[in-house]
């Protein structure tokens, strides 16, 4: 990942289990903050104007700082669907910080 658009514009949720304080977790916990009783957000993503606090550098080019432990959803927000055509959240997304 090499652009950081949409680790700027959505609220980064996902099932508290992929935290590492939960038994098989990966995702750094501290790097997280409780949403509900269920689901964590990456900190810095659960506000008006969302920055997750891992993402290193200037959109575009921006780094995901625990690139290898990062959450399933980060992993599956492609920025092409199976047709080749660019998906709507990536499109939104750098759309909104300006790029094509
Ligand atoms: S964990 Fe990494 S990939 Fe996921 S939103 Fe944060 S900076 Fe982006």
């Amino acid at each position: 990942m090499n652009c950081g658009a949409c680790c700027a514009m959505y609220r980064v949720s996902f099932y508290w289990g992929e935290a590492d304080d939960a038994l098989g977790g990966w995702v750094p916990a501290d790097t997280t903050e409780q949403l509900t009783p269920t689901l964590r957000c990456m900190r810095g993503t659960s506000i008006k104007t969302p920055r997750c606090e891992q993402l290193q550098g200037q959109i575009p080019g921006a780094l995901c700082g625990i690139y290898e432990n990062r959450p399933s959803v980060c992993r599956e927000l492609e920025p092409y669907d199976a047709d080749g055509k660019p998906t709507d959240q990536c499109t939104r997304a750098r759309a909104a910080h300006g790029l094509p």
